[in-house]
């Protein structure tokens, strides 16, 4: 997680800076009573994150919130649904030689797997390759036999926030999670996917960031 602890004399010195500003670095020193060489580390990290603003001639300057909070405080903003991307879906009927060719006809890695019109597993290309080494007549076999079913299957939500899928994504070691919404029916819960999140498109995520930057 990004954020920054400050010592005890960078919080001390960021009171002062607020209390008294513009201040200069030698009035800081005299209030701390120590010389001006120890705060320089001190207030080269609070200008570096942004805490404090330094003006030449003039002293420092209370900004506000670190860049880095600030930088933590977007990415949770941003939601799901701004960079979720189109679903590759299939019923779990489908044989898993149509599902390959499904793969690579739309170019994905994971190909998520419905019954009755309802998120019902995941099937990726680990599992395809499993299937092809095992004995499995793959033109007979449906794609239900090898996904990865209910109710094991990590979720996204559009109003979710991009770093909390990024952390999903990561702590459960896989590509893609589905964008799916919830509905309940006769007491049952159950999810309509309604998108994608890969590892991609927290790469544009990234991209898109660094571009802005
Ligand atoms: P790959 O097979 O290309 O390495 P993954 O790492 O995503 O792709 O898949 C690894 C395993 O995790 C597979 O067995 C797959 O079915 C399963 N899997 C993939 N995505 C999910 C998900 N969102 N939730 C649960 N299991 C998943």
């Amino acid at each position: 997680m990004i954020n920054i602890q400050f010592s005890t004399r960078q919080n001390k010195i960021i009171e002062i800076v607020k209390e008294n500003q513009p201040i200069s670095s030698e009035q800081i020193a005299s209030i701390l009573k120590v010389t001006r060489a120890t705060l320089r580390t001190d207030l080269s990290i609070l200008t570096m994150t942004g805490v404090l603003d330094a003006r030449p001639k003039v002293g420092y300057f209370y900004t506000g919130e670190s860049r880095s909070t600030l930088f933590l405080d977007q990415i949770k903003d941003i939601k799901v649904k701004d960079f979720e991307s189109t679903p590759v879906v299939v019923d779990e009927g489908t044989s898993v030689y149509n599902a390959i060719v499904t793969l690579f006809l739309e170019d994905v890695g994971t190909i998520f797997v419905t019954s009755k019109g309802y998120l019902a597993g995941v099937v990726s290309r680990k599992d395809f390759l499993k299937s092809a080494i095992g004995t499995l007549d793959i033109n007979k076999v449906p794609v239900g036999i090898i996904m990865t079913r209910m109710p094991n299957i990590v979720m996204t939500y559009p109003e979710e926030s991009m770093y909390d899928v990024a952390v999903k994504i990561i702590n459960h070691q896989v590509d893609s999670l589905p964008v799916v919404y919830k509905e309940e029916n006769e007491k049952k819960i159950l999810y309509k996917v309604v998108g994608k999140i890969s590892k991609t498109s927290i790469a544009s995520l990234f991209v898109d960031l660094g571009a802005k930057g």
